[in-house]
């Protein structure tokens, strides 16, 4: 059994077949998926998706970065009825996105700030959006985005709970988000040819920490590329990852159910 830990299926890519892309989820092993509705446009979509497969689809409601134009107060002032929905498990995606909107870094940290103590009341994990800017050294938004959750108690457990969705940075980087006690989210990006640096950050983070997830309709493993993402490649994600580990691809599948079992549904 695998989770998949973040789909946007309410794309318009699954227009024409979501139904039947859910179903080869589950026949492919993917017992669980995280619908990410991370526009206010998205919420209610989110949540009739979950309905629709309720104990198999479940959401994160959230306000993405890179819409930070259109996330003002009214939008603020709606989430916490969509977190306290039935089917919500996360708080996201939100986050810093400092490759393609580095010139709205002080707001972008002005809504993570509002949207973050939402997890603590709502006792909700946080799906972290968090990508570096073109020059990392001077623009990192993953130590900022430690520097921000150091300024928060997450109130039911030690670690701050949440997943860096989708890890992109460097050892320096995954090392701020673990210490914090957060996850990282491996895709399709673990497979591309110019990703060594990320399949070492990965080994030396430890199964342990690790959970995973497509991102689609985006990022498909490298034999993909160029075509439609969906859940049920998650288990050819594990097969990659299994094998950079050198363990057994069911062994990384129990963990990584484990850690995303313990984030998401505990
Ligand atoms: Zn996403």
């Amino acid at each position: 059994m695998f989770i998949e830990t973040h789909a946007h299926l309410n794309d318009k890519a699954f227009d024409a077949d979501r139904g039947a892309v859910l179903d080869r989820c589950r026949a492919a092993g993917v017992d669980k998926l995280v619908e990410i509705a991370c526009a206010a446009g998205e919420w209610e979509a989110g949540e009739k998706l979950a309905a629709a497969r309720e104990g198999s689809v479940f959401c994160a409601f959230g306000l993405h970065p890179e819409n930070i134009e259109e996330a003002g107060p009214a939008q603020l002032a709606e989430l916490p009825a969509w977190l306290a929905k039935k089917c919500c498990v996360a708080l996201g995606e939100i986050g810093l996105d400092y490759w393609w909107k580095p010139e709205k870094k002080a707001e972008q940290l002005r809504l993570l700030a509002d949207m973050l103590p939402l997890s603590v009341k709502f006792s909700k994990p946080v799906v972290f959006h968090t990508r570096n800017g073109r020059d990392p050294a001077s623009c990192n938004a993953y130590l900022e985005l430690a520097l921000e959750l150091k300024k928060w108690t997450f109130n039911n457990k030690k670690r701050s709970r949440g997943v860096l969705h989708c890890f992109s940075g460097g050892w320096e980087d995954a090392k701020a988000g673990l210490d914090l006690g957060l996850l990282l989210g491996i895709n399709g990006t673990f497979t591309y040819k110019s990703n060594e640096p990320l399949r070492e950050t990965v080994k030396k983070a430890g199964l342990e920490n690790i959970v995973l997830e497509t991102d689609c309709p985006y990022l498909p493993v490298q034999s993909m590329r160029g075509k439609r993402n969906d859940p049920s490649y998650i288990p050819e994600i594990a097969r990659a990852a299994a094998g950079w580990l050198n363990i057994k691809v069911e062994a990384l599948a129990e963990a990584t159910t484990a850690n995303a079992s313990a984030l998401f549904f505990e």
